[in-house]
């Protein structure tokens, strides 16, 4: 089936997923700081999907897919590609429903993602300079062997598996204002604008990706699916092309767009470390970045930020660290 024609997962896709999931994953915590507010002067829920088993929210959209995979097609395995999430994510899933996997990550990956990909057991094929060339290469390897290639966005179960964070966000903050989620391939964005369309419709959710790799906004801008450059240190933010399943979702529902650059992505990392003792990687920090970026717009309001995920590598940690007080 051609992306273009999936069609994107319902409200009863998502509580169906809740129930499955909910044998493999504990909900995660919705916590409020006095610091965050302090630091943004908003009213800041923060979801912790950095505290996940896989330290991202991944993990919820790779489980939905697994699981629900037929005996046949989970004995020919699946196939990933991914700079580090979605990798560990697919691997995890697959150690779960006992599923061989191979996993394709760009040549030089964030070495602490590469190790838990490993750790988990996956084959790991290390191919291609950026996530596009190791996409390429995924694909090629799975015509080859038979195995399921797992996008890491054009998937509707992957995209209801995601949806279940905005479930137990919105239950346990159910009047906030905004929500701003990190965007890369969009599941999460999409994610959260059908669950929000479904139960909270005055709810306006705000997409953010980074300046250095800008090919969601702009394709979100065009109304279009467009390639640009990819260039971000935040691997999570890091693609080169819309994904037509989840823009089709934004276009319809995404309230707003917006970019922040690298230095205020580490800067919010540095204030998550501060302010909320979390660790939180690039991706992880960039909603928090786009609130700490427009004071104005978010002041006085009650603002979800999710914070994705928090598989710093040893030289992101080191340098976040460079903006620690003191
Ligand atoms: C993948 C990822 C994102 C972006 O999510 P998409 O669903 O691809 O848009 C954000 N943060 C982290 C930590 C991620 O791993």
């Amino acid at each position: 089936m051609a992306p273009a024609e999936l069609a994107p997962p319902t409200l009863r896709d998502v509580l169906d997923a809740r129930r499955l999931l909910a044998a493999h994953l504990d909900p995660t915590p919705a916590r409020t700081y006095a610091a965050l507010d302090h630091a943004t002067g908003a009213r800041v829920v923060v979801k912790h999907e950095n505290l996940q088993p896989t330290g991202a929210f991944k993990v919820r959209g790779a489980l939905n897919l697994l699981l629900r995979l037929g005996p046949d097609e989970r004995a020919r395995g699946v196939t990933a590609f991914s700079t580090g999430n979605h990798a560990q994510a697919v691997a995890h899933a697959a150690r779960t429903t006992d599923t061989p996997c191979t996993i394709v990550m760009p040549t030089d990956p964030n070495p602490t993602k590469a190790d838990a990909v490993r750790d988990l057991g996956a084959r790991l094929v290390l191919a291609g300079a950026t996530f596009d060339d190791a996409r390429e290469h995924a694909a090629a390897l799975a015509a080859d062997d038979g195995s399921r290639l797992v996008s890491a966005a054009n998937e509707p179960l992957l995209v209801a598996g995601v949806a279940t964070a905005y479930l137990e966000l919105l239950e346990r903050a159910p009047h906030l204002d905004v929500l701003v989620v990190p965007v890369g391939g969009g599941s999460g964005a999409a994610a959260a604008c059908l669950v929000a369309h479904a139960l909270a419709p005055d709810l306006e959710v705000v997409a953010v990706q980074s300046s250095g790799s800008p090919a969601a906004h702009d394709s979100w801008r065009a109304g279009d699916v467009l390639a640009r450059a990819n260039t971000s240190r935040a691997e999570g933010l890091a693609t080169g092309t819309g994904f037509a399943l989840t823009q089709a979702v934004l276009r319809a529902h995404l309230a707003d767009f917006v970019l922040v650059d690298d230095h205020a992505i580490d800067r919010a990392a540095a204030l998550y470390l501060t302010a909320a003792r979390t660790v939180a990687e690039g991706a992880g920090a960039a909603a928090l970045a786009a609130v700490l970026a427009d004071p104005e717009r978010f002041a006085g309001r009650r603002v979800g930020v999710v914070c994705s995920g928090g598989n710093a590598s040893p030289a992101e940690l080191r340098r976040v660290a460079a903006h620690l007080p003191g």
